[in-house]
């Protein structure tokens, strides 16, 4: 190891030893078994697409194929819209709920033994971080069913004085960036209050959601219960436009959440949408700035940015500004980018070529329209989809990097006098899911949070997620709650 020079791109004269080289960490593939071809998980049982259609799931890592996934087209999704319906009459409504409740249980618990082997497979199929998936998405997918379980025997304690009926079949379609954790957020909340569910994993992260149907059948929940189909963007509008389907829950871009809202006008289905999102860090000059340094990183780069509630904005007062600036990208210096299965990684792949490509759009947006570029100095790996950590300085309120989600390691930086400037700035924009507020006065804090127009708002932390805690947007960024309390809601009728 040497002293290095100092650091020259933040131009600044700390220095710092960049000589480090960690040795490879990479957690092992040993123990976790994929099957090559998965067929749709309806009415307990996997089965082949009517269409015999597959599709390749690749490592974003290496881009090689690990797996090929069904896809279900109009047929299937009434097959298992039917199935998930007829368990609703005969089956599920009629358990009772202490019974509902050692099921999910149950889940959970089997979660929590095959911890490592899903951990795994969500790194090698999406291509976040060991880390993430081990010590975040992992654990809190278990834990939203141990939480969820034990709501199920007290309903009637959720919503005193009132009669919690179940609404049916729950139509579910989630995202990429947190395979495993969405459906846990789906399923869980809908199995407690007696639904049944027909759930759709995204196109590029189907398998983690496979692994848990077939857990789901190792539970011993009853046959269609739970169904799990797999495809594109047309299976998500087949569930959705399905008559049987009571309820829709969708997580996912906002364009696509305005169609499911178009598509179901008219109808009595029940919706709740999380959008994306365009959150704000804000530092004041009192903030413990290591710390709100630390919680940046955290809050942009962390799963490279594919975060609907990511800070992927940074709003930081005038007399801490070149301070916050310098750490943050001496911080960046160090930032591990690369093999997601190594534990030493701290930003993994990103999703698909496709988001790759956007990402890289909007850092050509952000020069062109004006703002500076800063790019931490890492070596990026040959093969597979890489960005790496992002600065925009100098940005205004109308810069696009500003006002739209890029959904990737990019932040756009902006500066602020007052305490009002902080506020106006952070909500000029059309999302409302989260924000952090960094200072070291419990009063400015209340101030702000009463002010923010956003779902959740972080103070002096970031990017912390509990099963007991709501989450859920303002404006572009949805309605509706999941977690916590709130997120029964959604699933009886009153
Ligand atoms: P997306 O393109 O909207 O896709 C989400 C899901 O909807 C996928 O399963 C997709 O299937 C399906 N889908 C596509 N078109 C559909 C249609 N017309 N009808 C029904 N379903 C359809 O979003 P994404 O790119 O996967 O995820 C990124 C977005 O999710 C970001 O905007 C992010 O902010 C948001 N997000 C929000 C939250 C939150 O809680 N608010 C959490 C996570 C992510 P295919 O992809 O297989 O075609
Ligand atoms: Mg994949």
């Amino acid at each position: 190891m040497k002293k290095t020079e100092t650091s020259e791109r933040s131009g600044q004269s700390l220095s710092f030893f960049n000589g480090w080289k960690y040795a490879p960490a990479p957690e092992s593939k040993d123990h976790i078994s994929l099957k090559k071809q998965y067929g749709l998980f309806i009415n307990g049982e996997f089965v082949p697409p009517s269409s015999k259609k597959y599709f390749d799931t690749i490592n974003p890592a290496t881009e090689e194929k690990i797996a090929e996934i069904a896809e279900a087209d109009e047929k299937d999704v009434d097959l298992a819209v039917n199935a998930a319906s007829k368990a609703y009459n005969n089956v599920w409504k009629k358990t009772p709920p202490k019974e509902r409740a050692k099921y999910i249980y149950r889940i959970a618990r089997m979660i929590q033994e095959r911890a490592r082997e899903l951990a795994v497979i969500e790194t090698l199929d999406g291509g976040k971080p060991i880390r993430e998936s081990r010590d975040i998405d992992v654990p809190l997918a278990a834990n939203h069913f141990f939480y969820y379980a034990g709501w199920a025997d007290k309903l009637n304690y959720a919503f005193p004085n009132r009669n919690p009926q179940p609404l049916g079949v729950a139509g579910q379609i989630i995202p990429w960036n947190f395979p495993l954790l969405m459906a846990a957020w789906k399923i869980a909340p809908a199995l407690a209050t007696g639904n049944t569910v027909v759930l759709k994993p995204a196109e590029s992260t189907s398998l983690t959601a496979l692994k848990l149907a077939e857990i789901i059948a190792e539970s011993g929940l009853p046959d269609g219960v739970v169904n799990i189909v797999t495809g594109f963007g047309k299976t998500g509008a087949a569930i959705v436009n399905h008559p049987k389907v009571n309820k829709v829950a969708f997580t996912g871009s906002t364009d696509v959440g305005k169609l499911i809202q178009k598509a179901i006008a008219g109808t009595s289905k029940k919706l709740t949408l999380e959008l994306g999102g365009k959150a704000a860090n804000i530092v004041f000059d009192d903030a413990p700035i290591d710390q709100a340094v630390e919680g940046i990183i955290n809050g942009i780069f962390f799963n490279q940015g594919h975060v609907c509630c990511a800070g992927s904005r940074l709003l930081v007062q005038e007399g801490v500004a070149d301070i916050v600036i310098r750490k943050l990208k001496d911080r960046m210096e160090t930032l591990i980018v690369g093999d997601p299965m190594d534990k030493n990684t701290d930003i993994g792949a990103i999703n698909s070529k496709e988001q790759l490509l956007k990402i890289q759009e909007y850092i050509k947006i952000g020069v062109n329209d004006g703002a500076d570029l800063y790019q931490s100095s890492c070596e990026l790996p040959n093969k597979g989809f890489f960005c790496k950590p992002t600065l925009f300085l100098n940005t205004s309120q109308s810069h696009r990097v500003v006002q739209e989600e890029i959904f990737g390691p990019v932040l756009a930086v902006q500066t602020f006098r007052t305490v009002e400037e902080a506020i106006e700035k952070a909500n000029n924009i059309p999302y409302g899911l989260s924000a952090g507020i960094w200072t070291d006065k419990g009063s400015k804090i209340f101030n702000l949070t009463t002010k923010m127009r956003a779902g959740v708002v972080w103070a002096n932390t970031y990017n912390k997620f509990d099963p007991t805690s709501p989450f859920g947007g303002y404006k572009e960024s949805g309605f509706g709650r999941e977690g916590g309390l709130h997120g029964l809601l959604p699933y009886v009728s009153l």
